[in-house]
C-alpha cells in the first residue's frame, strides 16, 4: 500500500539532494576533467568545482536554474494506492520550492502565469513503469533550460545510418555552443519514433555517466561519439578546452522501416537527480546520495 505522506517526504528529500548535491558519477567526471584540462578550460571547471562544494556546505541549489522537474516512477505491480503517487508528488513539488528554496519556474505558455511553486499542467512530469514486486522507486530530474533548449531531434533517413547519428549529434553539439552550459552530458537514442527517441534520450540521462554501455556495441559507439564531440574544442562553458561533454548515454528501440530517429537531449554539468525506494515495510534507501 502506498503511503502518500511518505513519498511525499521522501520526494522533498530528494529535490533536496538533487538540487544541492551533484551526484558522484558526474561530480568525479568533472574533477578528472579539471586535471587534464586547459588553463583556461581548468579555470572554469574550477569554479565549477567550488560551486557545487559551495551548494553543499550551505545546502543551497547548485544553480538558480530550478529546471523543469520530471520524476521517474518505477511501481510495483503488487503495490496498490498508485493514484495517490501523483497529488503527493505534487505537494512535495510545492513544499521543496518554499523549504530549499527554488526558483519558480513552471509558466504557462499562452499566458506566462506563474503559479510561484514548480507546478503546472503536466508539471511536474511523472514518467511511470510498472514493474514486477511491491516497492516503489522514485527518480527526480529537475532538468536545466539552458540545455534543454538546445536538445534535438533529428527525423534521419535509413541510408544515413549510423554515420547520419553522428554526425547529428556532433553538429548539435556545434550549434549549441556555450549554450547550454558545458560540460554537458548527451542523452542520445535512435528509433522507434520522434517521442519515442525523445523519451529515451533523456532517460538515458539517469544511467550513472561514468559507467560504459553494458552492451559492447553500443559501448563502442558512445566512446566514439564523445570523442568526436570533445574534437570540437568547444571546452568547459564555451571558452576552449578538451572537454565539452563528460559523457554520452545511448539507447535505441526499433524502428519503422522508412524513418530513423535520432534524438539528443542536453543536460549541463548541474546534473541533479536523485533516486530512493521505498520498502513495503517502510525502510527508505537511498540510492544516489549518502544520507545521514
Ligand atoms: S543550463 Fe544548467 S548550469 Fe546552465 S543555467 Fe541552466 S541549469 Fe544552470
Amino acid at each position: 500500500m502506498v503511503n502518500q505522506q511518505v513519498v511525499e517526504t521522501v520526494a522533498v528529500k530528494l529535490l533536496q539532494l538533487a538540487v544541492t548535491k551533484l551526484p558522484s558519477d558526474t561530480k568525479k567526471l568533472l574533477q578528472k576533467a579539471y586535471e587534464n584540462e586547459t588553463p583556461v578550460g581548468k579555470s572554469q571547471l574550477k569554479a565549477i568545482l567550488d560551486n557545487i562544494e559551495l551548494a553543499e556546505k550551505t545546502a543551497a541549489p547548485m544553480c538558480q536554474d530550478t529546471g523543469i522537474i520530471i520524476f521517474y516512477i518505477k511501481a510495483g505491480s503488487e503495490l496498490s494506492g498508485l493514484d495517490k503517487i501523483e497529488s503527493a508528488l505534487r505537494k512535495a513539488t510545492i513544499r521543496a520550492t518554499k523549504e530549499i528554496p527554488l526558483r519558480p519556474n513552471a509558466v504557462d505558455p499562452f499566458t506566462h502565469e506563474n503559479m510561484g511553486n514548480n507546478t503546472g499542467r503536466f508539471v511536474p512530469f511523472i514518467n511511470w513503469e510498472i514493474v514486477p514486486g511491491n516497492e516503489l522507486e522514485i527518480t527526480v530530474l529537475p532538468k536545466g533550460g539552458g540545455s534543454e533548449n538546445v536538445s534535438a531531434l533529428g527525423m534521419l533517413t535509413p541510408s544515413d545510418g549510423v554515420v547520419g547519428l553522428k554526425k547529428f549529434v556532433v553538429d548539435t553539439v556545434i550549434n549549441a555552443g556555450a549554450k547550454p552550459c558545458p560540460p554537458t552530458i548527451l542523452g542520445v537514442a535512435v528509433g522507434g519514433g520522434a517521442d519515442i527517441a525523445i523519451k529515451l534520450a533523456k532517460k538515458a540521462l539517469l544511467r550513472p555517466i561514468n559507467e560504459p554501455n553494458s552492451d559492447p556495441k553500443l559501448a563502442k559507439i558512445e566512446q566514439e561519439l564523445l570523442q568526436a564531440v570533445n574534437s570540437t574544442g568547444i571546452g568547459p562553458m564555451g571558452l576552449g578546452g578538451k572537454t565539452t561533454v563528460l559523457g554520452v548515454k545511448l539507447d535505441y528501440a526499433h524502428r519503422h522501416p522508412a524513418s530513423y530517429p535520432v534524438a539528443v537531449v542536453v543536460q549541463c554539468w548541474a546534473a541533479r537527480k536523485a533516486t530512493a525506494k521505498i520498502y513495503p515495510n517502510g525502510k527508505v534507501e537511498y540510492l544516489t546520495h549518502e544520507v545521514t
